[in-house]
């Protein structure tokens, strides 16, 4: 695997593939890789010539009091996974690479639908960050296609839309969320769960199972099914964020005849913030 620094280094190099026809698919990340991660290089390289991996803390997506500094940057150890995968190029930018005329006057890409909800509420800004940064990696990367884990569904399902409404020439694929032993999505922050909270912290993924097997039951009291949800994180000792029962397209709240939902939550621990989501068909 090659890596490189600069926008202009990379894109040399996957001119040449281009020019012979190959195509080219991308996985952004923010690195810290575990198996999630790398099994969407996996994916990416069945349907690609070659895979393009980045990695990227972009401060843009973090507000002021969230984890931008303190966030898992462990470059060594995620070089030795990528040699051992699929990947052909990591793109590894330092800020100045990315935004060299500073944050504060950086060009956004705003994708004012779904982005208010959900995390949005939580995490104002969050959202324009990434569709910003996300933006811009396309533009560098170029890719036939780009692959995002359903582990992050608002994430995905905004990068779909801002790619439909802005006409991006790339096609956005959704990759299976990856768990461990118990059920717990993987996530670089679970580094942050303490010890005593990680065998309790499966509940978010409980509870988010037990209301989409309410649902498929019949039971449209979609407040009530939310609000118990709420109930039960809080018993375990988290606070709940959210739990919410939603289109699976627009992210709004379900109505009782929609048949694409997904039950998304996120619940604080005292360290870590965690989110999982599970979508259902009723048709
Ligand atoms: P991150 O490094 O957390 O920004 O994630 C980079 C990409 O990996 C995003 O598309 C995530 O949705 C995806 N990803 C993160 N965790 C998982 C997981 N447990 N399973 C599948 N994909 C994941």
């Amino acid at each position: 695997m090659q890596v490189f620094r600069t926008i202009s280094g990379l894109r040399d190099n996957l001119s040449t593939h281009r020019i012979r026809g190959q195509s080219i698919g991308f996985v952004p990340t923010m690195g810290n890789l575990h198996d999630g991660h790398l099994a969407l290089i996996k994916q990416a390289k069945e349907t690609n010539d070659i895979v393009v991996c980045s990695i990227f803390v972009n401060a843009l997506q973090f507000g002021l009091n969230e984890d931008w500094d303190k966030y898992p940057r462990t470059y060594d150890s995620d070089c030795a996974k990528l040699d051992q995968s699929d990947c052909d190029y990591l793109f590894f930018p330092d800020d100045g690479e990315m935004y060299p005329n500073g944050l504060d006057t950086q060009s956004r890409v705003i994708c004012p639908t779904m982005t208010d909800v959900l995390c949005g509420a939580s995490r104002p800004g969050h959202f324009e960050g990434v569709t910003t940064v996300v933006s811009k990696l396309f533009n560098i990367v170029q890719p036939d296609e780009a692959i995002f884990g359903i582990k992050d569904y608002q994430q995905l399902a905004v990068i779909k839309r801002m790619s439909q409404d802005l006409c991006l020439p790339v096609k956005i694929v959704a990759a299976p969320i990856h768990r461990e032993a118990d059920g717990l999505a993987m996530s670089s922050r679970n580094s942050y769960i303490k010890k005593e909270e990680r065998p309790k912290v499966k509940v978010l993924k409980e509870v988010l199972e037990l209301i989409a097997q309410q649902i498929k039951a019949g039971n449209m009291d979609f407040i009530k099914l939310e609000l118990e949800a709420k109930k039960r994180i809080q018993f375990e000792g988290f606070r709940a964020d959210y739990v919410t029962i939603s289109h699976s397209k627009t992210l709004q709240p379900a109505a009782i005849d929609d048949r694409q939902i997904t039950v998304l939550g996120a619940m604080y621990t005292e360290s870590a913030r965690l989110i999982d989501n599970i979508s259902i068909c009723l048709d």
